[in-house]
């Protein structure tokens, strides 16, 4: 069964469920369109997982601040992680992987705030699914990319959502990391350039991109913090996006979003 299959079953058993959407989104939908739409299928709360990427940040950045000397790789990339774990092993200590991802930031306080809710993360990755069932599979979270979500509004024979725009907010926001899908937004939105010097940051897109970047951080000591996602400009270009949009037609949704 799909994943778009399964969110259809639960939404007609009516299960108690919370949307969590990747801050990608405005590529895809309007707001508040995106979040009245899925009230009306039947989701409980729509949360932002920019919510949970304030906690990632605030949790790479104690790293930093609490470890002058330490040195490390951001992990809420799914696919670099599972790039390194096959082909780097030996560097994997690098990999900030105590620091939860956003999607699993958002999901625990979901779990905390509406208890007996299962979390359903929307976004643009498709690895994000073998995040949630082989890295994660406690906190229960079904993935869905926004080309899925489409298939299920597609399907959906209430098309009442077109007209009924009504519970317009999102029930949990944060404003600070919405430009996190850009290419450097942990860096930009965490206050680490705050922290570190120009050469001690590096931030790095686009899997052709990795390898280099990572056998520089091996070998320039100076680097403290390698800002890596493996889509070239960033999730804003993740498989699982349905857009005709150029990359910088993209950012400039994102960035308008962030700051209206
Ligand atoms: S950069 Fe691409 S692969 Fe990595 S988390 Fe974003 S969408 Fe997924």
């Amino acid at each position: 069964m799909s994943d778009s299959e399964k969110l259809i079953n639960l939404l007609k058993q009516k299960a108690k469920l919370v949307a969590m959407v990747a801050p990608s989104f405005p590529i895809m939908y309007d707001f508040p369109q995106i979040v009245s739409k899925l009230r009306t299928i039947g989701f409980s709360y729509v949360v932002e997982v920019s919510v949970g990427a304030k906690k990632t940040n605030e949790q790479a950045v104690s790293i930093l601040k609490n470890n002058p000397n330490t040195r490390f790789i951001t992990s809420p990339c799914p696919s670099f992680v599972r790039f390194m774990r096959t082909k780097h092993p030996d560097m994997l200590h690098y990999v900030a992987l105590e620091v939860d991802s956003p999607m699993v930031a958002t999901a625990k306080i979901v779990k905390e705030k509406f208890p007996g809710y299962q979390p359903v993360f929307i976004g643009p990755c498709l690895n994000k699914k073998l995040e949630s069932s082989q890295d994660h599979p406690n906190l229960n979270i079904l993935v869905l990319t926004y080309r899925e979500l489409e298939s299920v509004f597609a399907n959906w024979s209430n098309k009442s959502y077109e007209t009924n725009l009504t519970n317009l907010s999102f029930d949990l926001a944060e404003k600070s990391t919405r430009i996190y899908p850009i290419d450097g937004g942990l860096t930009d939105s965490s206050g680490a350039k705050n922290l570190l010097k120009k050469e001690e940051v590096r931030v790095v897109s686009g899997w052709k991109n990795c390898e280099t970047a990572i056998q520089e951080f091996e070998q320039d000591k100076k680097i403290r913090l390698l800002d890596v996602l493996f889509c070239e400009g960033g999730c804003i270009m993740g498989p699982g996006i349905t857009s005709k949009l150029t990359l910088e037609e993209r950012k400039k949704k994102v960035l308008d979003y962030a700051n209206a």
